[in-house]
C-alpha cells in the first residue's frame, strides 16, 4: 500500500520534473520515525517527502512538489542550509555565554541576526509559491495550503497564513485583471 503511494508521488514527479543528468532534483521518502511527519523540503537537489504526505488528495501532491521543485529552480535550498545552520548556532553560542556576556545587547543582536534570516526565508517560500503558482494557478498553491495548514503545528502557521494571504490576493487581482 505505502509501495503504491510512493509510485504515484514518483510519477507526479516525473511528469514535473524537466531537468535531467548528475544533478536532476530526485524524490525521496522520509522514514515513519522522522519527526514531523507532514513535512515536505528541499535540500540540494533532494525534495523529501514525510510519510503522513504520501495520501495527500492529488492537487496537495502536484502543489507541494511544485514548490518544493521552485525551491530547487530558484537555487534557495543552499540559503536553507544557511538559514538552518544559523538558527542552530545562534542558538547555540546563546548557550555557551558565560552568564555575564548573555547580556540583552547580545542577545538582542543574536535575535536580530534570526529574525534577519527569517525574513529571506518568507521570501524564499513566497518565491517557491510563485513558482508553482505560475504553473498550475493561484487556486492549487491555496488548496495545497490549506490543506497544509490544518496539519501545522502553531509556530509554522503564521507564515502559511501569510503565504494564504498573499495568494488570495493575487487571485483576486488576477480575477479583477490587474
Ligand atoms: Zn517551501
Amino acid at each position: 500500500m505505502t509501495e503504491r503511494a510512493e509510485q504515484v508521488w514518483r510519477d507526479e514527479f516525473e511528469r514535473l520534473s524537466a531537468k535531467r543528468g548528475a544533478l536532476a532534483p530526485k524524490l525521496v521518502f522520509l522514514p515513519t520515525w522522522w519527526p514531523g511527519r507532514s513535512v515536505a523540503f528541499a535540500y540540494f537537489n533532494l525534495i523529501a517527502i514525510g510519510s503522513g504526505l504520501l495520501r495527500a488528495p492529488p492537487d496537495v501532491r502536484r502543489y507541494l512538489l511544485a514548490h518544493e521543485l521552485g525551491h530547487i529552480e530558484r537555487g534557495h535550498t543552499l540559503g536553507q542550509v544557511g538559514y538552518w545552520a544559523s538558527v542552530l548556532s545562534a542558538v547555540a553560542i546563546g548557550q555557551l555565554l558565560p552568564p555575564a556576556l548573555a547580556t540583552a545587547p547580545i542577545m538582542a543582536v543574536l535575535m536580530g541576526a534570526v529574525a534577519w534570516l527569517s525574513l529571506g526565508e518568507t521570501r524564499r517560500e513566497f518565491e517557491a509559491d510563485d513558482v508553482a503558482a505560475a504553473r498550475f494557478g493561484d487556486q492549487l498553491v491555496i488548496n495545497g495550503l490549506n490543506w497544509m495548514q490544518a496539519r501545522r503545528s502553531e509556530a509554522a502557521s503564521k507564515l502559511s497564513t501569510r503565504r494564504l494571504e498573499r495568494r488570495r490576493a493575487h487571485l483576486a487581482a488576477s480575477i479583477r485583471g490587474i
